[in-house]
């Protein structure tokens, strides 16, 4: 993403509130955070096949479902305008990975791909969860050029160009179910991909699936490879048993083969849920197992996967720190907008 300023934190001088991601929860918490005058750095990570800069809705075309947009944005349009709004209030930019952390001790101690490290006084993670994809050329690339591939049906299935159309939906888990399921409302057929001869998916899920007359299923089947120039045209499959191989027609292709939370480089030093999510005990709160530091977004969420949960929990986190931080009299006071819920409820509850 353009716009980034050159501003590596100083290794001896702890940064207030150090933010590792750049999807919309991480920069929602650094427009929150730099406008409470907290000095945030975002560490927003170096692009790769499977990660890019401005997380996940840089691998899409059209968004229709984020507020504010009536007309629909594009994924890759709307992370420059978060991003810009979280620069203008003056958040420093630091284009690298963090690789490794110590929570160990405070202030924390961040360690980024190339820089020096830094240490931090608070720290929020909000490194989103990539979503698996089969890991074939031409589906990177028509699903970057919105030609038909995706990794969300919720998000993209009513878009136009998968109305009345046969669409693949590749996966045998609860997910895939879900995502052929929810398909079935725009598409004229649904075929499931899967790779064995029974589904992965708990008995309800999957029996939903099955009684579904839109839904068919290729069992033994996987996607070798996939068809079409500037829109997919097809699928080529091979049979898992006799590996034999052959083309399904399709209009549209969903990959639902889960998704990875980006939690490696914590070392073990959150508490994780068994699927590698970052655990936030608290109900409504984005504290961590350590004191200080937030994690927000879906990195903290396998279940409602939006830009827009993402970046309410990124707003929660940022305001968390603050709260934290002046607990800890670090930083500037407490926002007036957490002082006036908590004397609200004082005042109701009759403290
Ligand atoms: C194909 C597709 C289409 C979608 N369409 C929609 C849609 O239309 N509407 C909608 O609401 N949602 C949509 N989603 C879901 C949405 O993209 C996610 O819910 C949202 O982006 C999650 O935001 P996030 O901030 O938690 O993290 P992400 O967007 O996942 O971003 C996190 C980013 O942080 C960076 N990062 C990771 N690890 C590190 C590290 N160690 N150091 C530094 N940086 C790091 C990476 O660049 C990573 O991409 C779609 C998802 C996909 C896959």
């Amino acid at each position: 993403m353009s716009g980034t300023p050159a501003a590596a934190p100083n290794p001896n001088d702890p940064v207030t509130v150090a933010i590792i991601g750049s999807g919309p929860a991480a920069w929602t918490a650094a427009i929150y955070a730099a406008r409470a005058n907290l000095d945030p750095v975002v560490f927003e990570g170096e692009g790769s096949r499977e990660m890019i800069p401005g997380g996940q809705l840089m691998f899409t075309t059209d968004i229709e479902n984020f507020p504010g947009f009536p007309e629909g944005i594009g994924g890759i349009e709307i992370m420059q305008k978060m991003k810009d709004q979280a620069v203008r209030f003056g958040t420093r930019v630091v284009s690298e990975n963090i690789v490794s952390v110590d929570f160990s001790s405070r202030p924390f101690l961040l360690r980024p791909s190339h820089a020096e490290p830094v240490r931090a006084q608070a720290v929020i993670v909000a490194t989103g969860a990539r979503a698996v994809w089969l890991g074939l050329d031409n589906e990177m690339r028509l699903a970057q050029t919105g030609g038909g591939v995706s990794a969300c049906a919720v998000c993209d299935g009513a878009l136009p160009l998968f109305r009345n159309k046969v669409l693949a939906v590749v996966g045998g888990g609860d997910s895939a179910m879900e995502e052929s399921t929810y398909l079935t409302k725009f598409a004229s057929e649904v075929v499931v991909i899967h790779r064995r001869d029974e589904l992965r998916a708990s008995k309800v899920m999957a029996d939903r699936a099955l009684s579904n007359p839109k839904i068919r299923f290729a069992w033994n089947s996987e996607v070798i490879e996939v068809l079409g120039d500037d829109a997919i045209t097809g699928v080529r499959l091979r049979d898992t048993v006799t590996g034999a191989e052959r083309e399904l027609e399709v209009g549209g292709l969903f990959v639902a083969i889960g998704h990875k939370p980006n939690t490696d480089f914590l070392g073990g030093q959150l508490s994780l849920s068994p699927h590698g999510y970052i655990l936030t005990p608290t109900p409504w709160r984005t504290t961590t197992s350590v004191p200080g530091v937030f994690a927000a977004g879906d990195v903290i969420d396998d279940y409602y996967r939006q830009a827009v949960t993402s970046a309410g929990t990124g707003c929660m986190a940022a305001l968390d720190a603050e709260r934290w931080l002046a607990h800890e009299h670090v930083g500037d006071a407490v926002s007036p907008v957490l002082e006036t819920a908590e004397s609200s409820v004082g005042r109701a509850s009759g403290d």
